[in-house]
């Protein structure tokens, strides 16, 4: 209730931006609010335990770049791991890379191969889930390194987008829907 108060609070719909249509939620003020922060990664790590509260994945992926930022502390707090899926050539090192058609052209998103173990259980976590293409292309990465894939958390989640379709069988949380 305190994260769900905190977004209806603190993002900011900015109309036209990046291009004209598009209604882009500004997470930046929520960023800015300590409670508010503190709310959102609580509630997202949530999904990352069980019942009793016991941690039960072995690795939190952020997708660049506002991911990054909701998923390192979402790991420190479920005392694991955080793994960074980039835009194409940015990790230095051997990826595993996959594409994906975006509403104008395609996306390539990377991970490095030795970033899961095979059987680690990963959470993935983003700002917003849109068309889902992004969850999508981050979870076959995973599957590419041997890992499992086993939840979704997002801060929102666009529902008219129907991103959850393209996700599949993944069990995806928002705090809200937009
Ligand atoms: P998808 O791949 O279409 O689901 O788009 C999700 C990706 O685009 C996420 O990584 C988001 O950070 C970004 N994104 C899409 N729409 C918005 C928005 O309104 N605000 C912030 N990020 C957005």
């Amino acid at each position: 209730a305190r994260a769900t108060e905190a977004l209806q609070r603190l993002v900011v719909d900015v109309p036209d931006f990046p291009e004209p249509g598009i209604v882009f939620k500004d997470i930046s003020p929520l960023l800015a609010d300590h409670d508010g922060f503190v709310a959102v990664i609580e509630a997202l790590a949530s999904h990352g335990r069980d019942g009793a509260g016991a941690p039960v994945v072995d690795k939190v992926i952020g997708m660049e770049a506002r991911g990054f930022i909701l998923a390192a502390p979402v790991a420190l707090s479920l005392r694991c791991g955080f793994v960074p899926v980039r835009k194409a050539g940015k990790l230095p090192r051997e990826t595993h890379a996959v594409s994906y058609a975006l509403e104008y052209g395609e996306a390539t998103l990377e991970l490095h191969r030795d970033a899961i173990e095979p059987g680690e259980r990963v959470l993935l976590v983003d700002d917003v889930l849109a068309t889902g293409g992004t969850v999508r292309a981050t979870a076959e990465l995973v599957e590419r390194c041997g890992g499992v894939p086993v939840g979704v958390a997002v801060l929102m989640e666009l529902g008219f987008l129907d991103g959850r379709s393209l996700v599949g069988d993944l069990p995806v949380t928002s705090l809200m829907t937009v």
